[in-house]
């Protein structure tokens, strides 16, 4: 079966083994952060809508969850933002429904937190792991691009109101950018609303893949540890690079098409991907091939390797 709102199991920084559901069309999303890894948004909106009929999501969840696959998280993420979804309520209910052994995660970027819907549709989630990287303005906007309805000032409010109606985790991700986000007065402003929010944890995230801009650079072991030491917040931990932890996998889809769907959400290392789908190294080099023959596989050089992405 070709799955189309579904993806992996990934092996993921923060979640473990873990199996996405993307209920958005690439690339929607009320941001167009610089260092979005699924590349440029294409479609930047505030507005809720339903993307895709459920009972497409649910046929697929049901046919790869029937086998009662190892996980760690069921994981809404994928190409956008998330709770642009007005189904993800509705998907997240589902899921309690058939398979309340799964844990339910949601990796959201907490833009529209402020709205009471978007709360109530993530009460039922196990964690909510939403990003805030700066309280102020003029580095909001230069990092993440919003769409112009969206207010700072509403966001972090958003945050805090969540906190109070949420008994789930919240794992709040700080993003570093260095130079961008990381002075003292930034890291104190930080600091302050942290403390409101309350978060079960605090990650400190940098970037592992190319961005969508170039001059975006990974923050090193000691600007990472110089925030952690700044915002002093008991539970703040720093993101871990690629693991490179091989997984056996059970499919989701056939190899080519995880392969497939795989690059097509972020670009990954042959490496990565080894990790992500538990095959061998020269597997994945193979299906590299074979889908470089039909489609346009585009790669990048960084640091950490060469990486392989398809744009749509
Ligand atoms: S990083 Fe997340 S929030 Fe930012 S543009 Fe990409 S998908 Fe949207």
């Amino acid at each position: 079966m070709k799955s189309h709102h579904i993806f992996g199991p990934v092996s993921s920084r923060r979640l473990g083994r873990s199996l996405g559901i993307d209920l958005v069309p690439f690339k929607t999303c009320t941001y167009n952060c610089v260092y979005c890894e699924c590349g440029a948004t294409t479609y930047r909106t505030t507005k809720r809508e339903i993307f895709f009929p459920v009972k497409e999501v649910y046929t697929e969840l049901t046919g790869f969850l029937s086998s009662s696959p190892i996980l760690d998280y069921v994981t809404f993420s994928g190409s956008g933002e998330p709770t642009l979804s007005l189904s993800i309520g509705e998907v997240i209910r589902f899921l309690k429904d058939n398979f309340p052994s799964y844990r339910i995660a949601v990796l959201t970027n907490g833009s529209l937190l402020s709205d009471p819907d978007v709360r109530r549709d993530l009460l039922t989630a196990d964690v909510v792991l939403p990003t805030l990287s700066t309280v102020v303005n003029q580095t909001f906007l230069k990092i993440h691009n919003p769409d112009p309805a969206l207010s700072l000032d509403k966001i972090l409010a958003g945050l805090v109101q969540f906190r109070n109606e949420y008994s789930g985790k919240i794992w709040l991700e700080v993003f570093v950018i260095p130079g961008l986000n990381t002075s003292n007065d930034e890291l104190e402003g930080l600091q302050k609303i942290i403390r409101d929010i309350n978060p079960d944890r605090v990650q400190l995230n940098t970037l592992d893949r190319p961005g969508t801009e170039e001059w975006v650079l990974p923050a090193d072991r000691a600007d990472l540890d110089r925030v952690e030491t700044l915002l002093d917040f008991a539970t703040a931990e720093k993101v871990e690079r690629s693991p490179y932890r091989t997984l056996k996998t059970l499919y989701a889809t056939e190899p080519v098409e995880q392969i497939r769907e795989l690059l097509k959400r972020r670009p990954c290392t042959v490496r990565d991907l080894v990790s992500a789908t538990g095959m061998h190294t020269a597997e994945v080099i193979k299906i590299l091939n074979e889908i470089g023959a039909t489609t346009d596989l585009l790669t990048k050089r960084e640091a950490r390797g060469l990486f392989y992405y398809i744009r749509e």
